[in-house]
């Protein structure tokens, strides 16, 4: 097939679904590539001395083209994927990897970028020229290209046994899970879990030719059961089977892993200059340094302590009056919690969910767009779209001036991954004097509606969809020169802001009557029901915070210092848990060794960001509470010092100016009702 005629290598605007085939994907990739490459050629072989427009402009405007061929294609393999697609994202992940180590391990290229680095001061850059240098300097620097030979090897030496480590990490506790099963034959052992619990349970016996009902260390098998089930010392069993997972001294044990993990990135930090591997990774977050995390952590720990005893001993106190249990364990938090939650408030998704008609619910976040930005949404039709569920708008500003196109993908179907996600078809920036404007994409996955009903949604999915068109509207109302920085490209402990402030207006009277009408009898939910809402979402938030927090240092722990006499991981993590703890320890389990999160994803100090962003998304919110939720000035400030400015300036320099000081948590923990 030519290249001429493949619709992904044509100047397109608008993503060309109709057109798009499979098997254009892999000669576009290919082709794309060849043509980043020989941008990347013409800056280093450039004659000129090394200049700010020459070299570090010329490379964040370069590899256009691959990125909008890489975002349609990763986009579909998401939302609607397939057997075709799926072998092409094998197939070409290994090329995009290659391409990229190609340029970061590019000498030629990371010299222009030093010297330009090196008179940095003397420059004349503005603020968001001065980032780009930064960033682009940092990420050649903080990959080794400084470090002599025999380092650079050992770095790469680390890299590659710290990929082995983590992957069987995340193999053992896998094996460890499927491993386990709790077979039950007598059905009496079920008492308490709900008709739809116990029939899943059945059919994993039937899949295991097994009779009865087998219970699985599997999320979705294990929160019911440890919910609901009534006989205590099954719940004994699973919840220390759950806990010990990669902790038996079996063949699967993670202790080993978890230590040779620590000490490499220890001692790859240290290579490249930093005291601990939680130093290296907090230069590039809002937090900055280890100290700072540790502070606000121990903070929020010392504020949300007294709530969650109180919490505590209330649940105490209610198994001792329903069980005359004595000594609560962890195998019983759950399931009194659940009963005391169905007594304190007696509240389920079905009261609500006539008041959240999905139309509704979209007109109503568009409004509050409207009512904060300006903003206005009208629906077209001639732009192609990858599936006939999704929608697109054409969103234009106060003016009438074109912001941003907008798709909308909510409904469930094969070939879509779970969860719900914002991302993008085309990124904004200005080239050239021209500000190209971005295409903005929610995903979600929201019961559709019926023959005889419309798509109603439970409370927790409206709040995701604000949450999601929040990252939308930080895509949308982007407004920045250099595309790297436009955005949602930020700092990942401030990624979070805008998505979760605008949750909040989904608790508000003033924005719920704009939208939360009942699908066939047009009354605006009663308060009432609001303000149970308001309190069921605040049910043990101070024993939730603490455990929130609990991992949160421990992850510090054991990123935060010199690794290299620790021996025991057990008691290393009991040290670290130290007072968070409200339930007896059990020896027999372990956090770490199956703390995923940390030690196999990317959350390696940055557990914390959770919590951090709630302070900074309540804090936020508590200044439009001030002013009033639709207060335009507030959100012109939002707009203008977060939502356009993306990743152009250090986020608390941005937040401040937006907020006229730094963010506190008193917002939060009011909100959270741990002070008054
Ligand atoms: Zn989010």
């Amino acid at each position: 097939m030519s290249l001429t005629s493949n619709p992904l290598l044509q100047d397109f605007n608008e993503a060309p679904f109709n057109t798009i085939k499979d098997e254009h994907f892999k000669p576009a990739f290919i082709e794309a590539i060849q043509i980043n490459r020989n941008e990347i050629d013409a800056i280093t072989n450039n004659t000129e001395a090394p200049t700010f427009q020459n070299t570090i402009a010329a490379l964040d405007y370069s590899g256009q083209q691959l990125d909008r061929i890489s975002s349609v294609f990763f986009n579909l393999n998401s939302a609607e994927t397939s057997e075709a697609i799926q072998k092409i994202a094998q197939e070409v992940s290994p090329l995009l990897t290659a391409f990229s180590n190609d340029v970061t391990l590019n000498e030629t290229l990371f010299e222009r970028i030093k010297s330009i680095y090196a008179q940095k001061d003397d420059l004349d850059l503005s603020v968001e020229e001065k980032t780009l240098l930064e960033k682009k300097y940092k990420s050649f620097a903080r990959n080794g290209a400084n470090l002599p030979e025999d380092k650079k090897s050992r770095l790469r030496e680390i890299d590659t046994a710290l990929a082995k480590l983590k992957l069987s990490f995340g193999e053992n506790i896998l094996a460890e899970t499927n491993s386990y099963e709790l077979h039950l034959t007598n059905e009496e052992d079920l008492a308490g879990v709900p008709a739809s619990a116990k029939e899943a349970f059945a059919a994993e016996a039937a899949s295991r030719d097994k009779e009865g009902w087998v219970v699985t260390l599997d999320y979705p098998s294990y929160i019911p059961f440890m919910k609901y089930a009534d006989n205590r010392e099954l719940r004994k069993e699973l919840s220390l089977a759950f806990g010990s997972k990669a902790f038996k001294g079996n063949e699967y044990d993670n202790q080993k892993n978890v230590i040779e993990i620590v000490n490499l990135r220890h001692e790859r930090a240290q290579l490249l200059g930093y005291e601990t591997h939680a130093h290296f990774v907090l230069e590039e977050r809002m937090a900055q340094t280890p100290a700072k995390v540790k502070d606000f952590l121990n903070e929020l720990l010392e504020k949300a302590k007294p709530a969650a005893e109180r919490e505590f001993a209330q649940l105490e106190n209610f198994a001792k009056t329903q069980d005359g249990i004595d000594a609560l364990q962890k195998w019983d938090g759950s399931y009194y919690s659940e009963k005391l939650k169905k007594e304190l408030f007696n509240l389920d998704d079905e009261q609500l969910k006539p008041y959240f008609k999905l139309e509704n619910v979209i007109n109503g976040v568009f409004e509050v767009a409207t009512r904060l930005f300006g903003l206005q949404f009208e629906q077209v039709t001639d732009v192609d779209v990858y599936h006939k569920d999704v929608k697109t708008y054409r969103v234009t500003d106060v003016d009438g001036k074109y912001i941003s196109l907008f798709y909308a993908d909510f409904h469930p179907r094969k070939g879509k991954r779970g969860g719900a996600w914002m991302t993008s078809f085309k990124g904004q920036k200005i080239e050239n004097g021209v500000n190209e404007r971005p295409h903005i994409s929610n995903v979600c996955n929201f019961t559709p509606s019926t023959p005889s009903k419309p798509s109603l949604l439970t409370f927790n999915e409206v709040t995701t969809l604000f949450h999601e068109f929040g990252h939308g509207l930080h895509g949308m109302l982007a407004n920045t020169t250099y595309p790297s920085l436009s955005g949602t490209s930020v700092y990942w402990d401030f990624v979070e802001l805008p998505s979760q402030v605008l949750e909040n207006w989904c608790y508000e009277k003033e924005a719920l009557e704009l939208f939360a009408t009942h699908y066939e009898t047009g009354e605006v939910i009663p308060m009432e029901l609001v303000q149970k809402i308001k309190d069921a979402a605040t049910f043990q938030e101070g024993m939730q915070t603490l455990r929130q927090l609990s991992f949160g240092l421990l992850d510090m722990s054991w990123h935060g210092q010199d690794p290299s006499n620790i021996t025991d991981v057990k008691a290393f993590e009991k040290e670290a848990f130290g007072n968070t703890a409200l339930y007896p320890d059990t020896p027999e389990t372990c956090m770490s060794t199956a703390f995923a999160h940390i030690f196999q994803g990317g959350y390696s100090s940055g557990y914390y960001s959770y919590k951090w962003a709630e302070v900074l998304d309540a804090d936020a919110f508590e200044y439009f509470k001030e002013q009033g939720i639709f207060n335009k000035d507030v959100a012109t400030k939002f707009k203008d010092h977060v939502l356009s400015k993306g990743g152009t300036e250090d986020p608390m320099t941005l937040y401040k100016r937006f907020r006229g000081q730094e963010p506190k948590p008193e917002a939060l923990l009011k909100r959270a009702g741990l002070i008054d």
